[in-house]
């Protein structure tokens, strides 16, 4: 694979560039060095994917049935396995995570985001409802062209978590990925090419969010917008779409608590816990980043942490054994220091990290920055309330249950939580009370792609996963006769 080329857009089955002829870099955040270009798309690029999008909509592929349907996400599956180590490759390079990661996770997740869905929609059925003297039965029909606008985290697998069901359910699409790493969405759509998937099914335009994606949102033919991102974008995206009646799944930010209780088994509480912190660099959305530990155990517990992060290799992401990578941009570590500097204004202690490593270059110049934990800081302290997106995590102290789930509720997010005990009872009615759209017990991101998948509070409205994301991208129509 050439590491420095032009990412085209792709739309109504060709590569083409912006209109304009302008073009953004891409830059690799491990080495801070330009990898690629891609178009700096305009509204004026939307408005021929959209057009695509809209003709192939009503044409060849509402007509095809699910099944086909199914068997094409499964072509695409298979495609995304045999191209796999050069999109993890890809990946890797655009978003500065460990190749590691990488491999195992976001690209094999990325292909069976495809299977399941066309597993799902093979598998679809809709209700009856008998009643006396009638019968109504649910229909369900794809609503046109999906707007689908995803974060720079998890480039393939969030772009495809939603690609899959926007085509199983027999819509079309016009993606924008973020102008950060928009590196395997091209790919991705390399891969319709090589399939022979319809033309104009999937649409691809790349540029800036304010830009591209707001163009996408505006559009009165975009009837359906799936939005994974951050809080204040959401709102941005909202506001515009909300007037429009536009059907509307925001995925936003998160501010999750991990829970220790003293009951816990420490052997798996402790790395589960610096997992749920550090993984991809903390930049996922359902990270740990708020650890709330019961006061008797608290000493013990935040030495071992400390001792297991300390022992996490932060370095070239290309390097098998590395844990850590880089951080997205110099920006963003920018964004991650100024917390880290403001905890120690609010009184916080560094127990681990809280610099920058010493890599050999090329990795001197890459935006790379030591796992940190921050201990001593209240629980409405800005870094233990705000989300940082990066690789810190606050370590805070409780009494009891009550004022344990009085901290994890405490902010104004409610993505994800998880609860390290080993007495059921407590197990279930913490997890209950937690405000949060989902909640582990004695583990963190363990993904079953059938349950629903979202946030509370200003972590999103509406759920994904599963059938609820097949509910999502068709609309439920009912037909009553009468007998
Ligand atoms: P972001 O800045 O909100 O951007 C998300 C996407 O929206 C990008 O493609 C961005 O394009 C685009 N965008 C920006 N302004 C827009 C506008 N006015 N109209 C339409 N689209 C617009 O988020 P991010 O920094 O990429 O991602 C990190 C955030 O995502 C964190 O808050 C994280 O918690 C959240 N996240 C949530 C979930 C979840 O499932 N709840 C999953 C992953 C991440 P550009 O990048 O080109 O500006």
């Amino acid at each position: 694979m050439s590491e420095k080329r032009d990412l085209l857009n792709y739309i109504d089955g060709a590569f083409v560039p912006a209109k304009s002829g302008a073009w953004l870099d891409d830059i690799g955040p491990a080495t801070n060095t330009p990898i690629a270009r891609i178009p700096r798309s305009s509204a004026s690029d939307v408005q021929d994917a959209v057009n695509a999008a809209n003709a192939a909509f009503q044409g060849e592929w509402a007509n095809r049935s699910r099944l086909e349907r199914a068997d094409l996400l499964e072509a695409i599956a298979d495609e995304i396995a045999k191209r796999a180590p050069e999109i993890a490759h890809a990946e890797s390079l655009d978003t500065g995570k460990p190749i590691s990661l990488a491999s195992t996770v976001d690209i094999p997740r990325s292909e069976s985001n495809f299977r399941f869905f066309a597993g799902a929609v093979r598998h679809d059925e809709t209700a009856f409802h008998g009643m006396q003297g009638a019968l109504n039965y649910t229909l369900r029909r794809p609503i046109g062209v999906a707007g689908l606008i995803t974060p720079w985290n998890l480039p393939l697998y969030l772009l495809s978590w939603k690609v899959a069901p926007a085509l199983a359910m027999g819509n079309t699409i016009v993606a924008k990925p973020s102008e950060m790493t928009p590196y395997t969405a091209t790919l991705l759509a390399e891969v319709f090419d090589a399939v022979g998937a319809p033309k104009g099914i999937f649409n691809l335009v790349h540029g800036l969010g304010g830009e591209a994606g707001q163009a996408i949102v505006e559009h009165p033919d975009v009837p359906l917008i799936s939005f994974t991102g951050g809080t204040e974008t959401g709102k941005r995206v909202a506001a515009t779409a909300a007037p429009m009646f536009k059907k509307l799944s925001l995925e936003l930010g998160g501010k999750n608590p991990t829970l220790v209780f003293a009951d816990a088994d420490l052997d798996e509480a402790v790395p589960g816990t610096a997992r749920a912190g550090f993984l991809n660099q903390g930049q996922v959305c359902l990270c740990g980043s708020r650890v709330l530990v019961e006061a008797s155990i608290a000493e013990d517990f935040t030495a071992r942490l400390v001792e297991h992060v300390k022992a996490m290799r932060v370095g070239a992401p290309d390097d098998p054994s590395v844990r850590l990578g880089a951080v997205i941009s110099q920006e963003h570590r920018a964004k991650v220091e100024s917390y880290i500097a403001l905890a120690k204004e609010e009184g916080g202690e560094i127990l681990a990290g809280g610099g920058r490593p010493n890599l050999p270059a090329p990795y001197d110049k890459g935006a790379f920055i030591e796992p940190t934990i921050i201990g001593g800081l209240s629980i409405d302290a800005r870094c233990a309330t705000e989300e940082i997106f990066g690789p810190v995590v606050t370590v805070h102290t409780f009494k009891d249950e009550d004022e344990a789930l009085e901290m994890a509720n405490s902010v104004r997010y409610g993505l994800a939580a998880s609860v390290w005990t080993t007495d059921l009872k407590r197990a279930h009615r913490v997890s209950a009370a937690i405000e949060s759209g989902m909640v582990w017990v004695n583990t963190w991101l363990l993904r079953d792609l059938r349950v629903p998948f979202g946030g509370m509070k200003d972590s999103g409205v509406g759920r994904e996963g599963g059938k609820h994301s097949l509910e999502f991208f068709s609309e439920s129509r009912n037909i009553c006769i009468k007998l």
